[in-house]
């Protein structure tokens, strides 16, 4: 049997490891990022996992501050002509968005397992609550 992953240090390794939230060993993606459709391990359905678009904002804000910053550094530093900053950026922008954005959906998907994140049911929790509340009537009343 395999061992399920019980803290947020293991959970955050597991997604940057790119493996299964649960276990940590199943491999989380089939292709780039296309994922598996469950863990080949633990046989978790990795039907609940949605990240959106949250690892490519992510990426985006790191890795716009790193080539924006470095580049603005150059120029200030060094004056080159246009040429050597397509010569430079292009390749960095390349390496800095594809580069992290796989360990960043498994570290947001493996964050949305460990905290059991899913979009609300605001209408199922309140019939829930309803029921409740005619369920704890019944029990008072003689
Ligand atoms: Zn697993």
């Amino acid at each position: 049997m395999t061992e399920t992953i019980t803290t947020l240090s293991g959970a955050i390794a597991a997604g940057l490891s790119c493996t299964c939230p649960r276990c940590g060993q199943g491999r989380l993606f089939a292709g780039f990022l296309k994922l598996q459709p469950r863990c080949e391990r633990c046989g978790l359905d990795y039907g609940f996992a949605d990240s959106g678009d949250g690892p490519a904002v992510f990426v985006m804000f790191l890795a716009g501050a790193i080539v924006v910053g470095a580049a603005l550094v150059t120029e200030i530093l060094f004056k080159p002509p246009y040429w050597v900053h397509a010569a430079l950026w292009l390749p960095l922008i390349l390496l800095v968005t594809l580069g992290p954005l796989r360990p960043m959906k498994g570290l947001m998907i493996a964050l949305q397992f460990h905290h059991k994140a899913a979009e609300s049911r605001f209408g199922q929790e309140q019939q829930n609550q309803e029921r409740r509340a005619e369920h704890d009537q019944g029990h008072r009343e003689p």
